[in-house]
């Protein structure tokens, strides 16, 4: 089986591989809290959002009582440094849309964030369709002075799967807001994918992975889809209409993905780690923490699969 030192010994490229490649030294993401919203739920009448995300857009825990930028940023910076003993950060905007906001507000928060000690960069999570041609040239000046790298909600390649999710975007929207991204700025790009959607073949998964190869991405997010509740898949699974994956077929999802997967497109998270543990429905393996993560390591490992032993560059 493929691992290397560049890798850490895992069967796949991880985050902390690249940003150690990168930075120089173990790099942690500090989760802040800016957004108050998001352009999909105001414009919805009913303000239902993506049928999996609550009220609180995907935040965690320490984020619902919320402080000014600065003391968020400090308090995380703390916390994380004695319990990793790690002195760089990158500062992740992500609960919301952190694009849908007045761009000076925006440039503010994010000048703001790299004046602190310690910080490497910033990260910003966003929709695909919120790009607006305004923010490229404003990232392109934000990369020469700063990492910055933009997190695109893409969550499938298929528009079926979307209209599912209620997502509100196209799978082109999402293509042209990477290419965007690339060709207008040249921003570090990562996007989030979803595997236990309805109907997801094994084809579609390869396929899925051969056209983030194409396309011009840094990293890549992944996540089992589950259920929160105050949410309208949560109505669903009551419901009956929507039962989420268990791990075992959730695995054979993400193994197979990655064995197409470019080996130099860096993976940030193997499954989905509920926000609010509290809130979580189902399935009930997403409250494992490390759980599906490692049963996923150790089966690629037990296989002999490695990230990229199929993949072919064209
Ligand atoms: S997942 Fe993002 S885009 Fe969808 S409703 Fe939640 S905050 Fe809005």
């Amino acid at each position: 089986m493929k691992t290397s030192k560049s890798w850490d010994d895992k069967p796949y490229f991880p985050i902390s591989s690249y940003y150690k490649q990168t930075f120089g030294e173990k790099v942690y993401k500090i989760t802040v809290s800016v957004a108050k919203t998001c352009p999909h739920r105001l414009q919805q009448y009913d303000q239902k959002g993506c049928i999996f995300c609550d009220e609180w857009g995907a935040a965690g825990h320490h984020l619902m009582k919320i402080g000014p930028l600065e003391e968020q940023i400090i308090t995380n910076r703390e916390k994380l440094s004695k319990r990793y003993r790690v002195n760089k950060f990158l500062v992740y905007f992500q609960p919301y849309t952190n694009t849908y906001t007045d761009l000076d507000k925006l440039v503010k928060n994010i000048e703001l964030s790299i004046q602190q000690e310690q910080i490497a960069g910033i990260v910003i999570g966003t929709r695909p369709d919120c790009l607006p041609e305004e923010l490229f040239p404003v990232l392109k000046d934000l990369g020469q002075k700063t990492f910055v790298s933009i997190e695109l909600g893409v969550q499938s390649f298929s528009d079926q799967h979307l209209q599912f999710l209620n997502r509100r975007h196209t799978v082109l929207d999402s293509v042209e807001a990477i290419k965007n991204l690339k060709e207008k700025s040249g921003v570090n790009v990562g996007i989030h994918l979803m595997f236990g959607l309805p109907d997801e073949s094994e084809d579609f998964i390869i396929e899925s992975a051969n056209k983030i190869n194409q396309l011009d991405i840094d990293n890549v997010k992944l996540h089992n889809l589950h259920v929160l509740t105050n949410t309208p898949l949560e109505k669903m699974y009551q419901e009956g209409t929507f039962e989420p994956i268990e791990l075992e077929p959730y695995a054979e999802k993400v193994m197979t993905f990655l064995k197409y997967l470019s080996p130099e497109i860096a993976v940030q998270r193997l499954a989905a780690v509920a926000a609010r543990w509290d809130e979580l429905i189902a399935p009930r393996w997403t409250k494992e923490r490390m759980r599906p993560s490692q049963f996923i390591q150790s089966e690629m490992i037990k296989n002999n699969f490695y990230q990229g032993m199929y993949f072919q560059k064209k």
